[in-house]
Order: structure tokens, then sequence, then C-alpha cells
């Protein structure tokens, strides 16, 4: 390595999230230079097929003109503008389309209005403060604690941590906060059925420890659940057909509100515009990000019911200003990004290509259950994750302390495959723009990754 190369410069000055950053210090990492379509090269020229569209979101892949163009025009134009008693026609645009295609499901009330943010962090964050403000609003100040699931994710601030269900990111941060973030069993099915529990009556056991749960802290105290269709950070986690069915039920009972995590399943992921329709999900509110704007932009949103909003304008006629902002939610780059890619998803009509190519990825993954590490695949539309296992019979996981998911990772980066292992289930979100060949590309290049690594 060369003295004061890139490769030195960035493990004496950058800190890196979500690292081992004793390792990083040691070994270094990956520096990528540019990007084309579903692939990205790195500054030693090695070109990877990038089969996590980067973190779950770069659904355009990583050579979208449209996308610089559409921030270079609206840099010329109005570069930069905030949205505290202001407005710009890119904002206002966005918003408009948001709800437009906001998710129709049933009698659900529709989601009728839009706060513009700039991560799903952000958005997840400025959910909890809403929906705290709202129970102030209507005059019920006690409900406020809000329900997650173990391994689901929601963000990194310290509200949306708490939430998660991921206590790598709590431990030695003094995580959870407080006492408002409850955890309720994960849906899945594979490891924690109980053997010859069907799916159905696996559904049918976790609605009834969720509502034993609400009844064990008082339903006067429970304000919200949130839950992704499918658990991404968990590790592409499927839930049973029932699931959502039963965990609505229960929530209509106590009167507590659903919010749905759309950051990594909107805008087509599933198979459907928004995993809410995939999983037949009635929110009260939707928080989504990373696809939103193809990831070219950093920006999120938080939909509303129209029952949400009328209490924060009735606040707002008691307490004056809706305390709450931040100087680059609703930036006008980032709308004008994100409304060209909402534009190119309807020209492209991405869902229905991802209705396309499912069948070929779910047949291309599905053919490594031959393989002798691997224990599951499940997933969904363009979403997948593959469990790996010691003994497939029993389904007994590999020792931790093996980081068997971290040598796949490593072994098929070798071969120029990028995917993301979660512990041992490596999870699949290529860029929605893949092709068929390029699909079995992806699954020939992990056979060769879990070869290199059995
Ligand atoms: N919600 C879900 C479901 C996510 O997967 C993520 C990130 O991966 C977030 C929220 C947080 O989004 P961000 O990293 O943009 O803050």
């Amino acid at each position: 390595m060369r003295t004061n190369s890139a490769h030195q410069r960035d493990t004496r000055y950058l800190i890196h999230q979500q690292t081992n950053l004793d390792d990083y210090a040691r070994d270094g990492g990956v520096l990528m230079a540019r990007g084309d379509g579903v692939y990205v090269i790195d500054d030693r020229g090695n070109r990877y097929l990038e089969a996590m569209a980067g973190m779950w979101c770069a659904s355009l892949g990583f050579s979208e003109k449209r996308l610089a163009d559409a921030a270079y025009k609206q840099m010329l134009e109005l570069p930069y503008y905030h949205t505290f008693n202001r407005a710009h026609m890119p904002s206002i645009d966005l918003a408009e389309k948001l709800i437009e295609i906001a998710p129709k499901v049933g009698d659900a009330e529709p989601l009728a209005h839009v706060l513009l943010q700039c991560s799903g962090s952000e958005a997840n964050d400025t959910a909890i403060k809403l929906i705290w403000y709202y129970f102030n609003a209507i005059g019920r100040p006690q409900k406020k604690k809000i329900i997650g699931r173990q391994r689901g994710y929601h963000g990194n601030t310290v509200a949306t941590v708490s939430l998660s269900g991921q206590p790598h990111m709590h431990r030695d941060f003094d995580l959870p906060l407080g006492d408002r973030f409850l955890h309720t069993e994960n849906p899945h099915y594979y490891r924690y059925a109980e053997p010859g529990e069907s799916e159905e009556a696996f559904a049918e056991r976790l609605a009834q420890q969720l509502e034993a749960l609400i009844l064990a802290e008082g339903p006067d105290t429970i304000a919200a659940f949130f839950a992704e269709p499918v658990q991404g950070g968990g590790g592409a986690i499927t839930p049973p057909a029932t699931y959502f069915e039963r965990v609505q039920a229960i929530l209509k009972k106590y009167e507590i509100l659903f919010l749905v995590d759309e950051v990594i399943c909107g805008f087509g992921r599933t198979g459907n515009m928004w995993g809410a329709e995939t999983y037949g999900i009635k929110p009260d509110l939707l928080t989504c990000a990373k696809a939103l704007s193809a990831s070219y932009q950093p920006i999120s949103a938080l939909l509303v019911t129209d029952a949400i909003y009328e209490a924060m304008l009735s606040q707002s006629r008691k307490l004056g200003t809706f305390g709450h902002g931040f100087t680059y939610a609703g930036h006008p780059v980032a709308c004008a990004v994100a409304l060209e890619t909402l534009k190119i998803y309807e020209e492209d009509g991405i869902v229905e290509r991802v209705r396309d190519l499912a069948p070929r990825m779910k047949a291309g993954l599905e053919a490594l259950r031959d393989h002798p590490l691997v224990g599951d695949v499940r997933g969904v539309g363009l979403m997948y994750g593959v469990e790996l296992v010691a003994d497939k019979r029993t389904r007994l996981p590999f020792d931790p302390k093996l980081k068997v998911g971290q040598l796949v990772l490593a072994e098929c980066q070798k071969v120029g495959l990028i995917v993301r292992a979660i512990e041992d289930r490596i999870a699949f979100t290529p860029p929605l723009i893949i092709t068929e060949a390029q699909i079995d590309e992806m699954c020939g290049l992990f056979r060769r990754g879990l070869d290199a690594a059995w």
C-alpha cells in the first residue's frame, strides 16, 4: 500500500458505521469508485454485481443519468430552501404524488398528508414524536408506549434504535431508552416455530403473545405498533400469510395505531408498490425512504391520515407553532430527484417488472437449497433471505463465533458479488432494473461464494 494512499487516509481519518472498527483499522475496506447499472467498480478496477442495491436502496442501479440531470436542473433553479412556513414546487409536487400512489387497502382510512424528512430514521423518529403529540392532542396522554418487534429495524436515532429489536445496536449505548419502547415476538417461522406448528398456528400464537403484552402493560398505555412488511435488517424475514391480519385485529381492539415502515419494501420491492398492499396492511402512518429517490439523494417521507393531521391542526390552534423541523427536510434537490425517480418507475412499469422477475429470482435462489450450508430460502418480489445453518435437518444454527455469514460474504466479494450478511442470514435486494441474465449471474456467483466458504 502506498504511503498516504486513499486506503491509508481512509483508516486514518474516517470512522465507519456498523463496522468492526478494529478489524477495519487493520485490514481496511473496499473503496468504491463508480457505478454501472447493477454493478459497482472499486478503485482497483474490480467489478461487483451489487445484489443489495447498496443498503437495500439503489433501486435504479448506479448510473441513472436522468436522476443526475434532475438534480443539476434543480440546483440551477433553486438549490436550497427550507419548508418552515415556506414551500417550493418540488416539495408540493412530491407530496401530492405520494398521496396519489399511497396504498389503498380495503376500508383503510386514506393516507392524506405528508411530512418530508431526510432519512428513514428521521421519518420514524418524527413519527414517534407525532404519535405522542397526537395522543396528547386528543386528550389521551397516557397512551405513549410503542411496540416494535424482535429483530425489527426502524433506524439509528436514540428513539428509533430503542424501538428496533437489534440488541447489538443497544449494547453499551445505554439503550433502549426509558420504558416507552416494547418488543414483541419475531414472525420468523423457520427459526421460531414449534415442531409441527403450521404457519397459521404460529401466526396465531404470535398474535396471542402480542395481546398478552398489551394486556400486561395496560391497553390504555399503548399508542402504536411499528412493523416492516418484510423485516429487512432482521434478515429478510417474510411473515406468515395470516400474521398481519391477526395482528391488526388486536391493534384495532385496543385502539393502537399501526405504522407500516416501508423504508425497504416501498416502491415495488415486494411486487406491489407497497409492502402494505402485498400483506393487506391498513396503516395509520407510513414511512418511506431509500427507493423514494433511488437513493441518489437523502430523502424520506411520513404519510398520515386526516385524523392525525386534524389533531395536529387543533394543537396549532391551542399551542401555536408545530414545534418540529429539520433544515434539510423537503430539500428541493432531493424532492426533484424523488419526483424523477417516481416518473421512471411509472414509465418503466417497475411494479410489473418486479412481478415478471420474481419467479426467476425465486427459482435461482431456491435451487441453492441443495447446498450443504443452506437451511432456508424465503422472500417475495425481489427481496430474499438465505439462512445458513450447521445442520439442515435440525436447523441448528452455526456458533456465532465462527462468523459463517461474514465468511460467505467475503468469499462472494472475491468472486465479484456483494451481498449482506445479517449474522448467518444472507440478504438479496438487487436493483429493480436487474435483468433475468443478471439474476442468473447473481445466483451463480453466490453458489461459488458458498462453495468457497464450505
Ligand atoms: N426502517 C427500515 C425498515 C430500514 O431498513 C432502515 C434502514 O435500513 C431504516 C428504517 C433507517 O433508514 P436510514 O438508514 O435512512 O435512517
